[in-house]
């Protein structure tokens, strides 16, 4: 052994307890209260996915029916995307991108563009910069927003305008124009400060008031935000058509052909946030295309190389682009990640493209989103769900104390989430509620078998919740 660099040896198949006393004396895991682990919430090791399946160090299969945190569209381990890595690895696994090309970036950015969503009235996204995860393709959105408005000479807008329940990562800048108080209060006094506009959340809609109209009622408060605030904006952001992070809240897409126009009407980018909702998961490729509408800036990530590897990319348009070209070195957009372009991910998001060229995935995904429904319509019967909505390939329960009120449980709020996810555990489910909300966001390649292990845990989950003392 040289230099003192253990071996940190694997141990005997099957020993959990083993295993979880190491991991939880070294490893420190994200989105955590650590100490939770030392209770209630357990810690389970996996040793290998398959499809929709992941096998546990306790020889369990636990159905993987959100989807590893929203990044696996056609299951684990897929033997197509795993041998693009393997032999993507093999011939070149990474180069300085900065002065230098290859052939899966160009690759998988000629594809993104041509997939793009587009309209009739917005030219079409046209340029590619990629990045390493979402909330790096946020920041480089919101930079390169505001750095093309200062190189034409439109040095006022300096701000950026987000929805109310929005989410777009951790990293501060994205944390900034995030606003779910669990992930952002603590940091607040770090944060820039983003005007924050009400939601178009149809939950939100008043007694009688239609989803539409109350997309409708959003709108006209960013059009009063824009009238006041509209010379000093450089960009909108929000997540089109569903808030994931904010508790799988969907509205109408008449709030984004609003925000389109309204943006465009005070030359303000629109940001759109497809990092969890791009690649299929609201039914159509794209969210934006249930608008009709094309942003400024595209940010894709997560389902992008199926859920394989980490990459991000940011879709722009020309004019975005052309702001940058210049003679001067300071005028170009001087952003980089060490891994920007990484053409191992690229491979894996090309392969996962071609996964989509083979066959026509969205039209199957609706025969698989009936399913869905057809399996949850059931469960939305229980005295404590007060709403079961769907977007495509998710699906969540709102669940409440009291269903006439829509009133949710006060009392240990977290207990009831953290019963929840245990007793799906149980019943062979990764179910990880956002609070009260239950959701489903399963691969695409989710079978009957997986669906009936599904709906059983998920029962569980209602009843752990609904009956947590
Ligand atoms: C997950 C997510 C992000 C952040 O992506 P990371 O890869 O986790 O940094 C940003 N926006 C949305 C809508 C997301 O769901």
């Amino acid at each position: 052994m040289t230099q003192n660099i253990p071996i940190a040896p694997m141990l005997a198949e099957g020993d959990v307890d083993a295993f979880l006393a190491r991991d939880l004396a070294v490893v420190w895991h994200p989105c955590t209260q650590m100490r939770e682990h030392r209770g209630e919430l357990p810690l389970v090791p996996i040793r290998r996915g398959r499809g929709e399946w992941l096998e546990g160090l306790d020889g369990r299969r636990y159905l993987d029916a959100i989807s590893s945190w929203w990044t696996n569209l056609f299951g684990h381990a897929h033997p197509a995307i795993a041998a693009a890595i393997g032999t993507q690895a093999a011939e070149l696994e990474h180069v300085i991108y900065a002065g230098f090309a290859h052939e899966p970036g160009l690759r998988l950015a000629e594809r993104l563009v041509a997939i793009a969503p587009r309209s009739t009235t917005h030219p079409p996204l046209s340029r590619v910069f990629y990045g390493e995860n979402g909330s790096a393709a946020i920041e480089i959105a919101l930079k390169m927003s505001f750095h093309a408005h200062q190189n034409r000479g439109d040095a006022q807008r300096t701000r950026f305008i987000a929805l109310q329940n929005g989410y777009h990562g951790e990293t501060l800048g994205a944390l900034a124009v995030s606003d779910i108080p669990l992930f952002r209060r603590i940091y607040a006094p770090l944060l820039m400060e983003p005007l924050f506009v009400p939601s178009p959340d149809a939950w939100n809609a008043g007694p009688g008031e239609t989803a539409e109209a109350c997309a409708l009622r959003a709108a006209a408060a960013l059009a009063t935000t824009l009238e006041r605030e509209g010379g000093r904006i450089a960009a909108l952001v929000l997540e089109p058509l569903v808030q994931c992070a904010g508790g799988m809240r969907m509205h109408h897409p008449a709030y984004l052909a609003e925000a389109r126009r309204l943006c465009d009407a005070h030359g303000v980018h629109l940001i759109a946030d497809e990092i969890a909702v791009g690649f299929g998961r609201t039914g159509t490729l794209f969210a934006c295309e249930q608008a009709g509408i094309a942003p400024d800036f595209l940010c894709v990530s997560k389902g992008l190389t199926g859920g394989s590897l980490p990459l991000s990319a940011v879709l722009t348009t020309e004019a975005v682009f052309e702001a940058f070209w210049s003679e001067d070195r300071t005028r170009g957009f001087l952003h980089s990640h060490s891994y920007t372009g990484n053409p191992v991910a690229c491979a894996a998001a090309n392969a996962t493209l071609d996964l989509f060229a083979r066959r026509d995935v969205i039209a199957d995904n609706r025969a698989l989103a009936a399913r869905l429904a057809a399996a949850a319509a059931p469960l939305a019967e229980h005295p404590n769900v007060a709403e079961l909505r769907q977007a495509g390939m998710i699906l969540a329960f709102e669940l409440v104390e009291d269903r006439s009120t829509r009133r949710a449980f006060a009392d240990h709020p977290r207990r009831r989430t953290l019963a929840a996810y245990r007793a799906a555990l149980e019943a062979g489910a990764v179910l990880r509620p956002l609070g009260n909300v239950l959701y489903w966001m399963p691969p695409y390649c989710i079978g009957d078998e997986a669906i009936d292990t599904l709906v059983r845990a998920s029962r569980a989950a209602l009843e752990a919740y609904a009956g947590c003392e």
